[in-house]
């Protein structure tokens, strides 16, 4: 990462979790929080976590919930700089209650909060010229002011000889918009590092056989694919190589938010700082199975130290079966 840091674009959150599991905030119930969170900060928060060179890019209210995020971000080694505070909106906020089957509710309030009104200024352009890598969150493709800006991030930064990972994060309806579709296409184009899971690889190709989507995406010009598979853990392509598979930790679910995210941020600051493909994985997917461990969304993203740690007083799930 002599280039510069990774950089990451998008929404800073306070999150309240809801203690109980059950459906929604229809009555009064016990809840947690705030947490640190939105899913661009856990990534950038875990990449500096592990030591990689890191900075955010966002916005957040001149309130507690905002001072709470900076202070996390900085005390873990992110670059604060490109973070605005907005004198009128307040901190972006999320209210989460988890289902009995796992599914989610939420009360959200994003783009009607201070992350709602990030903006290009002086201090993004400073942040932006001195970054060696883009981080895109394909959530955010949707959203038009966040796109013009991670685009204009993505031409800086390549134009410099920097990289740009992407996790695609695409439901099918998503890729079906034209618009949303036409700026995939484009970061795509721009890619180096994809990080799919589900079947985001195949949405994002446009192919339905995984070996096909994997083919195309490396005509296109990426040169490393990490896909993630929960429970299953990840693999990793690259073209010409042998896939590098690492199996998952078995450990016990308590939050699932923010696993991806983690996963990525490790994945990504490992791989800048020199890492090999299966060191980085195996810290990626340590990431990954640490921070569900522990209640709220960037709460259990670990330092190296604590992933190596981790490594060894978890064991592997291979095929299904506890190892
Ligand atoms: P998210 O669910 O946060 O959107 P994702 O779907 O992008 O994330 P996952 O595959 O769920 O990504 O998680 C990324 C990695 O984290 C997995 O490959 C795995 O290594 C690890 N991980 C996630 N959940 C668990 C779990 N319950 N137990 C062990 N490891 C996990
Ligand atoms: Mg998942």
């Amino acid at each position: 990462d002599t280039l510069g840091p990774t950089i990451c674009i998008g929404e800073i959150l306070a999150e309240i979790v809801a203690t109980t599991t059950g459906h929604g905030f229809a009555e009064s119930q016990p809840l947690i929080g705030p947490f640190p969170s939105g899913a661009p900060a856990i990534f950038i928060d875990q990449c500096g976590r592990i030591g990689g060179k890191a900075a955010m890019i966002g916005a957040v209210g001149d309130d507690d919930f905002g001072r709470m995020n900076r202070a996390r971000l900085e005390r873990d080694g992110v670059d604060v700089s490109g973070i605005a505070v907005d004198d009128t909106l307040p901190t972006g906020s999320a209210f989460v209650r988890y289902r009995p089957d796992g599914d989610r509710d939420f009360v959200f309030n994003m783009w009607t909060s201070a992350a709602g009104n990030l903006r290009w200024t002086d201090a993004v352009e400073a942040v932006v010229s001195g970054a060696g890598h883009l981080h895109v969150m394909g959530t955010l493709l949707v959203r038009p002011g966040i796109w013009d800006m991670t685009d204009r991030a993505a031409q800086i930064i390549k134009a410099r000889g920097g990289s740009i990972s992407l996790d695609p994060n695409l439901r099918k309806e998503l890729k079906d918009d034209g618009e949303t579709a036409a700026r995939l296409a484009q970061i795509l184009e721009m890619t180096d590092v994809l990080l799919p899971s589900g079947d985001e690889l195949q949405l994002a190709a446009g192919r339905s056989d995984r070996q096909a989507a994997i083919d195309a995406l490396f005509a296109r010009g990426i040169t490393e694919i990490a896909l993630k598979d929960g429970t299953r853990g990840a693999t990793v392509f690259t073209p010409g190589a042998a896939p590098v598979h690492a199996d998952a930790f078995a450990v016990t679910e308590v939050d699932p938010t923010g696993a991806g995210d983690c996963f990525g941020g490790a994945y990504i600051a490992a791989r800048r700082l020199g890492e090999q493909i299966a060191t980085a994985l195996d810290l990626a997917c340590a990431a990954g199975a640490r921070n569900v461990t522990v209640r709220g969304p960037m709460e259990g993203a670990g330092t190296r130290q604590e992933l190596e740690d981790f490594m060894k007083a978890n064991r592997r799930i291979t095929h299904g079966i506890t190892a």
